[in-house]
């Protein structure tokens, strides 16, 4: 019996030391020291033996159980630590790792556009005023001191709602309703959608967007009308922009004319953008034509004043070479992205 303990022992021992899992520390202590285990099985056999045996065999019974409890314990207390250890570095943060990107959507450049004429405008003195999308064709043609066999009311070029409600094909209209509401002095942009029956391409859109601008007043000349809107092209495209002013005739201004800018791209020299010229054609604008202001119960004899139209799809256009207006309105995420 004592060969077996030392035997049961020393086998105990040896597992104990290979034993690299608490599972497998637990099934080693049922084996030895469970109700069934092997040095309990020596410890219930002790009645067969001699009163002489029995003491020399029970110390020595107690001895390995509890080396074998001690072995078990100092194993088990090792295993924990390393799970904790492995524990530990799976949890580990490592601050230095990318984190993932949020995407941030961006003001549409059609938006980013608006955003900075008004600013620029109300720098000026400008209040911003808007119309409505649907507008009479008293306002949007007649006066506006568009002859009635103008072009321009056609079917064809105009969304008619009724024969006397269009959707409006210019903001110009807004001129009337706030010169019909107000005294002088005037000084307003307005900024909003217009429609026109044009087939889309690359350049055309059956809604597009103006900007209308409206000043009223005593002494108003065309010097002002130039100064105004060559601050605005500096402001908007950049200070060494220059300016150029070339007659031309709309039913509500006169004298009229059109507004070139030097390109901005080749500073004049002619490229891709301004088609070799050296000049981008900008805006309409000119003098409030004196039936326009008399329609409206202004005195044209004391008051004068300017307009200018300009499309704000055309001017962002050519601040962003873009060389198609369908994509404004496409919801393109890889071209709305670039405007950031
Ligand atoms: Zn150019």
């Amino acid at each position: 019996m004592k060969e077996q303990l030392k035997e049961i022992k020393q086998r105990g021992m040896n597992e104990i030391q290979k034993a690299d899992s608490l599972k497998e520390l637990e099934d080693l202590r049922v084996k030895y020291l469970g109700k069934k285990g092997e040095v309990t099985r020596i410890l219930r056999g002790m009645g067969k033996l001699s009163k002489e045996e029995r003491p020399i065999i029970g110390e020595l019974a107690n001895v390995v159980r509890e080396e074998i409890t001690n072995a078990l314990s100092e194993a088990k207390e090792r295993q924990e630590e390393i799970a904790l250890e492995i524990q530990l570095k799976d949890e580990i943060i490592d601050i230095t790792m990318p984190g993932v990107k949020k995407e941030v959507g961006v003001l549409h450049p059609l938006n980013q556009s608006v955003e900075s004429l008004e600013e620029i405008f109300i720098s000026m003195g400008f209040k911003v005023v808007e119309g409505p999308e649907i507008e009479t064709v008293e306002n949007n043609f007649d006066a506006l001191n568009a002859p009635k066999n103008h072009p321009s009311r056609d079917l064809s070029d105009t969304f008619y709602i009724t024969e006397d409600l269009v959707l409006r094909t210019q903001t110009s209209p807004v001129q009337i309703r706030v010169m019909k509401n107000a005294q002088p002095p005037i000084r307003v942009i307005s900024p909003g959608r217009c429609f026109r029956n044009d087939t889309p391409d690359a350049t055309h859109s059956p809604m597009f967007h103006q900007l209308e601008g409206l000043v009223i007043d005593e002494n108003i000349t065309l010097g002002d009308l130039k100064g105004t809107l060559d601050v605005f092209a500096k402001r908007f495209f950049g200070d060494d922009t220059k300016t150029k002013f070339r007659p031309h005739h709309f039913p509500f201004t006169e004298p009229s004319a059109e507004m070139d800018i030097s390109c901005f791209k080749c500073g004049g020299i002619g490229c891709n953008i301004c088609k070799g010229s050296g000049w981008i054609e900008l805006l309409g604008a000119g003098m409030v034509h004196p039936n326009v202001l008399e329609y409206c119960g202004i005195d044209s004899e004391k008051y004068s004043g300017f307009a200018f139209g300009m499309g704000i799809d055309r001017i962002t256009m050519a601040k962003h070479d873009i060389d198609d207006i369908r994509l404004f309105f496409e919801n393109d995420r890889r071209f709305l992205k670039q405007f950031k």
